[in-house]
């Protein structure tokens, strides 16, 4: 068998920006492997996933809607992936098996530890979407207690009941009080989107961790506002590099080489 092999991705908008660190990372690493951006509609994910078997592909990384709509057709789940309800890996194993997992609450969980060990720490948690659910997930497995809260309230308190966290209203997001580390995973921040910032300025304070897990821009005005006010900041590039690093090795099964991968990514972010 040829030691050539093939990871790739599967989105509906493929970009460079995930075949560059883990090519960064089989390079560092001296594999000839290779890692492929595919960019299919919703009606090809059979056939996406029959290639990936015929043809031995060893790993897909997914976005979203792929994390949820691909479950059907994989033969098993990761246990966390399975509470948390998205696979953003398929891991071909060698019984020839799709497995999925989801790196995104480790890739959340190692950030923050970049500042911050979450395990006894309070955790004020904005957003109820996607990449909230797996943060909520990733920072209770880790053992903080979670306190989510979202726009929408409905979403927040059914977030919270389905990881054993706490909800709050999103009019008392300011209240900080008993808040080591508050992490955006809204969309607000993020290019496109509404440009502002999810808590005021005067909310922060330099006792807090301030993670925003929105990387396009770098800078956003959360994190702007976080570092005027002497806060620990941590950008939503962590979160992604964190994850790629999960997949990297469940695909190769060595450990990433983080530092390659994190130079590999720098290009593809804009700080404003
Ligand atoms: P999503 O499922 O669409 O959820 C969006 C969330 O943002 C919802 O909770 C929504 O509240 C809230 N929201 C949107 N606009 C808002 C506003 N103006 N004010 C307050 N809340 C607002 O999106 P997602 O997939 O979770 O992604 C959220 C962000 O995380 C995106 O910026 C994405 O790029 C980023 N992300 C980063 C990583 C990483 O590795 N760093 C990984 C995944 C996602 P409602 O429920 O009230 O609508």
């Amino acid at each position: 068998m040829s030691d050539v092999v093939l990871c790739g991705s599967l989105s509906r908008h493929a970009v460079t920006l995930g075949a560059d660190m883990h090519e960064a990372g089989y390079a560092a690493l001296g594999l000839r492997w290779r890692y492929v951006p595919f960019e299919i509609g919703e009606a090809d994910l059979p056939g996406a996933l029959a290639g990936m078997r015929a043809l031995g592909i060893r790993g897909f990384g997914v976005s979203m809607p792929f994390k949820l709509t691909i479950l059907p057709f994989l033969d098993a789940l990761a246990p966390v992936a399975a509470r948390i309800g998205a696979a953003n890996t398929v891991v071909h194993d060698p019984n020839g098996r799709l497995v999925g997992h989801n790196t995104d609450w480790q890739g959340g969980v190692s950030a923050l530890r970049e500042c911050l060990e979450p395990a006894g720490k309070t955790i004020l948690l904005l957003g109820a979407g996607g990449a909230a659910r797996a943060l909520a997930f990733g920072f209770t497995e880790a053992g903080a207690r979670v306190v989510v809260c979202n726009r929408t309230s409905a979403k927040a308190e059914a977030l919270a009941d389905a990881v054993g966290a706490e909800s709050r209203a999103w009019a008392d997001r300011v209240d900080l009080a008993d808040i080591d580390a508050v992490v955006n995973a809204t969309s607000q921040g993020m290019v496109g989107a509404d440009g502002g910032s999810p808590l005021p300025p005067s909310a922060l304070s330099p006792k807090l961790v301030v993670m925003d897990a929105v990387y396009a821009p770098l800078e956003t005005a959360l994190v702007r506002a976080a570092r005027a006010a002497g806060a620990t900041t941590v950008t939503g590039e962590r979160m992604l590099l964190h994850q790629a690093a999960r997949q990297f090795e469940l695909y190769t099964e060595r450990e990433a080489p983080l530092d390659a991968m994190d130079a590999a990514l720098r290009p593809h972010l804009a700080t404003s």
